[in-house]
């Protein structure tokens, strides 16, 4: 394999892998084939790629869609050194501080960050009383951390021997808890208990329902740190495909895969919604995974991943996103913004459960010319502001909702923190849960794929190494081990170990 990657780049007759979908576990997973020798083809329906990180270039101000914080930069880093390369040679990743402003309803704030002296003194401002908590708080993310993300999160879990080998590290770290559940065990102070237990809703999980193991996310934030891509995510997604190109693959964009063509129980390759058919050693989907059975892979091949299974499944929240530019700036307004409203767990039974579409939200708001003016016109700010919505297995008819929604958050935003708002908007779009279906192929709408519970995760998620025909592999947020550019990345790192050497095929 060694001989082939070094001396044959660019040989037509490598074993040719195809990804479908250049989200970033697909571009993840495009570059690691690639470099243990594969030709690699990526498929993309859109006519660009990055998925969830697409780029919208709307009158000047540039707009990532999705993705924004970055943490585990080494994840990236060691994608651009299997192409003998530095990530810094391509992307500047400038740190964060405050990581979040978090801002409730009665007017208090926290400024999260990770620097430990700046959120003693913080938590002293804030609730006293729970110190000695948050730093024991800090110890348990750290011991999570360790086991977690270190050890579980790049294993297979494709044998339930796996999964039985890892269960007394879970009843250890309380993994049957929820990160709000435990989060509770170490502070008091009902605010400070949000500050430390919001993190799920960035994966799309409700607090008060994900398995504690995602408390590690605070470990990792402050140990790594929280960044942003000078000139925005898509230099990231830029990046990756300069790599692919560079290994000699291919990104074919206006590519939509209409079905994973498969003989006896093996993949042979896919056919597009055009007819065309590839051939291929390996096929590797990168679309939602719950998508990817239901729609790409024929029922007479599934045992497991039935359409009745994937109904029954519970799926991420998703998500409204309103992207806007501002004639002025609002330079008080930090990168990342949390606005709380009065209502936190009854909201997100709304969200979660009820599924019902409320009247007042939660927001975050993200405002990259904080960090890099290059992303407005002179004089003018970049945001999006994002609200998590039930996904469309509620009922909320976003064709008409879309726009009073929209309304309803200027209305909020020029209360709080952008006087003014509707008079000094120059450009605007919306994303609503119809696009993370239409536009993305995600299942029910949901902005993060399968909900991150304990019942849904390692083993009992569908698999990196698809359980139901050979050589058809998962990456992305809907596998092992789950959503967020940490949890895609590893899940293309998984892949190494499942997926065979090109030279078995050459
Ligand atoms: C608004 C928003 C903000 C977020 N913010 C953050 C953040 O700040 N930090 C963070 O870590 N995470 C964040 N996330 C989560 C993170 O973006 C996602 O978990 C991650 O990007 C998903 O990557 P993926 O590899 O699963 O692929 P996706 O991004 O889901 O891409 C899948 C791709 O497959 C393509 N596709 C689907 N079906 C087909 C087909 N049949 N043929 C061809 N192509 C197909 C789709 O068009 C898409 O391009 C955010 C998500 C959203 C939506």
């Amino acid at each position: 394999m060694e001989l082939i990657v070094r001396n044959d780049l660019r040989r037509p007759d490598r074993p040719h892998a195809i990804v479908i979908g250049s989200g970033f576990g697909g571009l993840a997973a495009a570059v690691r084939l690639g470099a243990r020798g594969y030709r690699v083809t990526v498929l993309e329906k859109l006519d660009a790629p990055g998925g969830r990180a697409y780029v919208y270039q709307q009158d000047g101000f540039t707009f990532d869609a999705g993705p924004t914080i970055v943490t585990a930069p080494f994840l990236f880093e060691e994608l651009w050194k299997l192409c003998g390369k530095s990530l810094a040679d391509d992307v500047e990743l400038r740190p964060v501080s405050p990581f979040y402003r978090i801002r409730f309803h009665d007017g208090a704030g926290f400024d999260y960050s990770g620097d430990p002296a700046a959120m003693r003194a913080e938590i002293s401002r804030f609730a006293p009383g729970d110190l000695a908590g948050y730093e024991r708080f800090m110890q348990a993310s750290e011991a999570i951390y360790r086991i977690g993300f270190e050890q579980l999160g790049h294993v297979a879990f494709d044998s339930i021997t796996d999964m039985l080998k890892v269960v007394p590290d879970l009843l250890r770290l309380a993994s049957y808890r929820t990160v709000y559940g435990l989060v509770s065990r170490y502070v008091r102070d009902p605010q400070l208990r949000i500050v430390l237990s919001f993190h799920p809703l960035l994966v799309g999980g409700n607090p008060f329902a994900t398995t504690s193991v995602y408390c590690l996310i605070a470990f990792l934030e402050r140990r790594w740190g929280v960044h942003f891509a000078m000139g925005g995510t898509g230099q990231l997604v830029q990046g990756l495909a300069s790599l692919i190109e560079g290994q000699g693959g291919t990104i074919r964009c206006n590519a939509e895969v209409k079905t994973i063509m498969a003989e006896g129980r093996r993949a042979i390759g896919v056919r597009l919604v055009t007819g065309e058919e590839l051939p291929a050693h390996v096929v590797v989907s990168n679309a939602d995974s719950a998508w990817t059975y239901r729609e790409l892979l024929p029922p007479k091949f599934r045992r497991r991943w039935t359409n009745k299974r994937l109904k029954r499944a519970q799926y991420s929240m998703s998500l409204f996103v309103w992207y806007f530019g501002t004639r002025r700036q609002y330079p008080d307004v930090a990168h990342h913004t949390l606005l709380l409203g009065r209502r936190y767990k009854e909201l997100l039974e709304d969200i979660f459960e009820r599924k019902v579409l409320a009247s007042d939200f939660s927001l975050y708001l993200h405002r990259p010319t904080a960090t890099d003016p290059s992303l407005a016109p002179a004089g003018c700010d970049t945001f999006y502001v994002l609200s998590p919505v039930p996904n469309l297995g509620g009922s909320t008819d976003w064709r008409s909702q879309a726009e009073p929604y929209r309304r309803a958050i200027s209305a909020a935003l020029s209360e709080s923190l952008l006087p003014d708002l509707e008079q000094n908007i120059v450009t605007s779009r919306m994303l609503t849960p119809l696009d993370f279906r239409d536009r993305l192929n995600s299942y029910q709408g949901a902005a993060f794929g399968m909900a991150p519970l304990l019942t849904q995760s390692a083993w009992f998620r569908p698999h990196n190494r698809s359980e139901e025909i050979d050589g058809l592999y998962l990456v992305g947020a809907g596998t092992h081990p789950g959503a967020g550019l940490p949890g895609v990345l590893s899940s293309a790192k998984v892949l190494d170990s499942v997926v065979p050497d090109a030279a078995v095929f050459a």
